[in-house]
C-alpha cells in the first residue's frame, strides 16, 4: 500500500510539474508576440534627492499586460526571457522607450534628469554590439552618457565577469553611470565593488523593511552607507515606505531614495504631473528624527 501510495504522489506531483512546463511554454510563445502587440511598457518610479526631497532620476521599470492573464510581474518573465534569448528584444525595447521619454523630460521640464536602467547580463554578452548600437541612440536624441545609468546586480559580476569588464570600460568611456543593484543580497560584493569601478549602490529593499522593526538592521544600513561613502560610491536606499525609513537614512547621510513612500511606480502621463509637481509628503518634519 505504502508502495502505491508512493506512486500516486509522484504521479500528482509529474502532473503538477508538467502543467507548470506547460505553462511557461505558453507564457514564453505569448511573450514573443507582446511588444509588436503592444502589451508591454514602461512605469517610471522617481528618486529623490533626500535632503533637497527633490526628483532627480526615474527607475524604469516594464510591465506586461497580458491579454487573458492580466498582469504579469517581471520578477516572473524577465527569467524566463533570460533563459530563452527574448531578453535581448525587451532589453532594446526598454532602453528605447526611456530614453526617449527621458529627452522629452530633459527637454520640456528637468534638463538634469537621469534615467536608470535596469540590464540583465544576458545583454552584455554579444562583445559590445549592443553598446554600440545604444550609444548611437543615445547621440541621436543628443542625450549625453551622464544622462542614463545602468543598473547591474552582483550576480551579474559574479558569473559573467570576463564579458562584463571590458563593456563596463566602455559605458564609464561614454560617462555611463553604473548602479549595483538589490546590494547585500548576493556574494562577496566589496570585492566586485573595487574591481569594476561601479558609481552608485542600491541597498536592497530587504535591509530597508528591516530597518522598521530592528537595531541591528539600522546599524547595517548606517553601516553600508558609510562604506560606500569610503569607497566613492553614491548610495540609493529602495523600498522606502515610511517616513521613519526616511528620516534615518537622512540621517545616515543616504543621499538618494526611492519608495512607496513617495511613489509608486507611474505610467509616463502620471510621472510627468508629478515633475510639474514635485512630491509632496504627507508630513516632513525632518529635523525630527
Ligand atoms: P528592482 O530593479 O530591484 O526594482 C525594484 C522593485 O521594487 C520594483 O518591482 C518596484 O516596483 C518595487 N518597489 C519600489 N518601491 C517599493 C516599495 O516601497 N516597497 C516594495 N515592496 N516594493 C517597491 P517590479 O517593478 O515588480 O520589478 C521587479 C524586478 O524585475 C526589478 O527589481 C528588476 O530586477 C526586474 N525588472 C523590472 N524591469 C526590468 C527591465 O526593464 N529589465 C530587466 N532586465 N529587469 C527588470
Ligand atoms: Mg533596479
Ligand atoms: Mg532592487
Ligand atoms: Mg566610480
Amino acid at each position: 500500500a505504502a508502495k502505491n501510495s508512493g506512486r500516486r504522489q509522484y504521479h500528482i506531483f509529474s502532473q503538477e510539474l508538467h502543467a507548470m512546463v506547460l505553462e511557461r511554454q505558453h507564457i514564453l510563445s505569448d511573450m514573443r508576440h507582446a511588444i509588436p502587440r503592444g502589451e508591454m511598457y514602461l512605469k517610471y518610479q522617481p528618486i529623490l534627492d533626500l535632503n533637497a526631497q527633490e526628483i532627480v532620476k526615474f527607475e524604469a521599470l516594464i510591465r506586461w499586460n497580458h491579454p487573458t492573464k492580466g498582469a504579469i510581474p517581471p520578477s516572473m518573465f524577465i527569467p524566463l526571457a533570460e533563459e530563452s534569448g527574448l531578453i535581448g528584444v525587451i532589453g532594446d525595447f526598454v532602453f528605447s522607450e526611456s530614453i526617449l521619454q527621458l529627452a522629452k523630460w530633459r527637454k520640456t521640464l528637468s534638463p538634469n534628469l537621469v534615467m536608470s536602467i535596469n540590464t540583465s547580463p544576458f545583454q552584455y554578452m554579444e562583445s559590445g554590439k549592443n553598446l554600440e548600437r545604444w550609444f548611437h541612440q543615445l547621440d541621436q536624441l543628443d542625450l549625453p552618457g551622464d544622462a542614463i545609468i545602468f543598473e547591474i546586480t552582483e550576480n551579474m559580476l559574479m558569473h559573467h565577469s570576463s564579458n562584463v569588464s571590458d563593456q563596463l570600460l566602455a559605458l564609464r568611456d561614454k560617462g555611463i553611470n553604473v548602479a549595483l543593484d538589490d546590494f547585500g543580497t548576493g556574494y562577496s560584493s566589496l570585492a566586485y565593488l573595487n574591481r569594476f569601478d561601479i558609481d552608485f549602490i542600491k541597498i536592497d529593499q530587504s535591509f530597508i523593511r528591516d530597518m522598521e522593526s530592528g537595531a541591528m538592521a539600522q546599524d547595517l544600513c548606517e553601516a553600508i552607507v558609510s562604506m560606500a561613502h569610503k569607497l566613492n560610491l553614491h548610495v540609493v536606499a529602495e523600498g522606502i515606505e515610511t517616513e521613519h525609513q526616511m528620516n534615518l537614512l537622512i540621517k545616515y547621510g543616504c543621499d538618494l531614495g526611492q519608495g512607496y513612500y513617495f511613489s509608486y511606480p507611474l505610467e509616463a502621463d502620471a510621472a510627468t504631473t508629478l515633475l510639474e509637481e514635485g512630491i509632496n509628503l504627507p508630513n516632513t518634519e525632518n529635523t525630527v528624527f
